[in-house]
């Protein structure tokens, strides 16, 4: 039996009121490991520690911050191999992508870290004489972040490494199918020079101990990226507080591929957009909007090199795609393909269960034809190794379908055409737009968040994170006159 691994809480490492296992997506025979789930106290008892530390850090100096920052990052970037290999052995992404993830993990650290020194406030004068105007941000005060399980280490990092630049105290309360990865990451925070509780691991389902810590009034702001439903919840209880919220949610992103495309670019965008990390990207290329002249030989290509996905094991080599990550998860994705054909739809390949040597969640990425905007296929985020192709006659039409959706996270265009790329990206109605490039994946210095209902409260990332992670003050100061 593997030893539980713990909870963080109030500096300390703690056992739970019960526990949960963690198993293998690519494997089920494989136990991960045992994690402790945190109880209502033990919740109460951190934020109530996290509200002292958060204090004491703010006042800490600015180096001492900048080097916490560093020393996290460093070590996500030196250990990427390692720590990559357990992400990838939880959530069931290919090796290359975990380790690349846990890199990518460090990076946020590494910038936050240099963004501790650059926290520049603004001055004026008064309209009123003698009188001088300072405004400069302060931390908000204890931050709870709630992850989800598809980019476990980045997508946290990318929200605790500001939370921690700017000053503030972090509560996590990561995704439970994911523990492994928070306690990893978790235990490289814990050993730097901060205050005792500043931080805090809280692992437990989302419906009882994530429920309670949005709900609770010792908590200053909530950033959260997960599912529409589940954000619109935590948004009605931040609000009986005056919670500050950001989320980052769904989408239904459209990559348009016109009749000038360099056609083998297009078809390699749509594969990586996809069914990298199985389809389950909230930047995913969900819809393929494509232009009549091309269509049948983009289809061709599509298909062939959908067909020629190597699906396994995610530590195996020359996998190319895992498993998905867990049976509800597999259950939902077959009943969109039915869905999907009962409306009309035709699957040129994939969408079934696959069988393997070792017992997991297993698909095969699929591929629908001759499907239509309304559809709900087409309308729904169904987080899945499944993308549709949808025709269209010419440039407005392509652009009027990508921007037909109650979402608005990512969407690219595929064309040779400057004139076409520079309307696109001034008309495309989402918060991230790509020319020639797959519309998953982003840098971590620029701002990253979306429209509709993708996204709700300040942008992420880059300089645009202080916008949430701080508060405003405007200091007003007559100095009198020197005697
Ligand atoms: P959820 O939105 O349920 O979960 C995201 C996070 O929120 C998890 O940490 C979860 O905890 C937590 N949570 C759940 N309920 C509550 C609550 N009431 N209060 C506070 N926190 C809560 O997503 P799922 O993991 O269930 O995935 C379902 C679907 O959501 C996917 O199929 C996909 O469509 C979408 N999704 C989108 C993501 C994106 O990046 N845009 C990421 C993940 C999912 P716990 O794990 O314990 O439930």
């Amino acid at each position: 039996m593997s030893e539980t691994k713990l909870n963080l809480i109030a500096g300390n490492w703690a056992a739970g009121e019960s526990e949960t296992e963690n198993r293998n997506p690519s494997d089920l025979s494989d136990l991960v490991g045992m994690f402790a789930q945190a109880s209502t106290q033990q919740l109460q008892d951190t934020l109530d520690q996290a509200q002292v530390a958060q204090v004491e850090w703010a006042a800490y100096g600015l180096e001492r911050k900048q080097s916490v920052l560093m020393n996290i990052g460093n070590e996500l970037m030196a250990r990427s191999e390692e720590l990559g290999a357990l992400l990838s052995r939880e959530e069931g992404k290919p090796l290359a992508e975990g380790k690349g993830e846990v890199y990518r993990a460090g990076q946020f650290f590494t910038y936050y870290a240099a963004e501790c020194l650059r926290q520049l406030g603004e001055n004026a004068d008064s309209v009123r004489a003698g009188v001088e105007i300072d405004v400069r941000r302060e931390a908000v005060g204890v931050v709870a972040i709630i992850s989800p399980w598809n980019f476990p280490t980045a997508t946290a990092s990318w929200k605790i490494a500001p939370a921690l630049c700017y000053g503030n105290a972090v509560v996590w309360k990561p995704a439970n199918i994911t523990p492994a990865s928070a306690v990893a990451l978790a235990e490289i925070i814990a050993k730097q020079d901060i205050p005792k509780g500043l931080f805090s691991l809280v692992m437990g389902s989302g419906r009882s101990i994530g429920q309670q810590l949005v709900e609770s009034p010792k908590v200053n702001a909530i950033s959260f990226t997960g599912s529409v439903p589940v954000g619109k919840g935590i948004a009605t209880a931040a609000i009986q507080n005056l919670t500050k919220v950001q989320m980052e949610m769904g989408s239904k992103n459209a990559l348009a591929v016109m009749d000038d495309a360099d056609l083998d670019l297009a078809v390699s965008l749509a594969l990586g957009g996809a069914f990298g990390g199985t389809g389950q990207k909230c930047t995913a290329s969900s819809r393929l909007v494509v232009h009549h002249a091309v269509h049948d030989s983009f289809v061709e290509k599509l298909v062939a090199g959908t067909k020629a996905m190597k699906v396994g094991h995610a530590l195996k080599a020359g996998t190319q795609m895992g498993p998905v990550v867990s049976q509800q998860q597999l259950d939902e994705n077959l009943a969109y393909v039915d869905l999907g054909l009962s409306e009309g739809a035709e699957l040129a390949c994939g969408g079934t269960r696959l069988e393997m040597p070792h017992e997991g969640f297993y698909m095969s990425p699929g591929v629908f034809l001759n499907t239509t905007n309304d559809m709900r296929i087409n309308r729904e985020e169904m987080f899945a190794p499944l993308t549709s192709v949808i025709k269209v006659g010419s440039y407005d039409e392509a652009l009027s379908v990508v921007n037909d959706t109650k979402f608005g996270l990512t969407s690219g265009i595929v064309t040779q055409s400057l004139a076409r790329s520079t309307h696109f990206r001034r008309h495309a109605r989402t918060g991230v737009v790509t020319v020639n490039l797959p519309t998953a994946g982003t840098d971590y210095h620029v701002p990253f968040g979306g429209r509709g209902d993708s996204s709700y409260g300040p942008r992420e990332q880059g300089k645009s994170a202080a916008e949430f992670y701080t508060t405003v003050k405007t200091a007003y100061i007559s100095a009198g006159t020197p005697s």
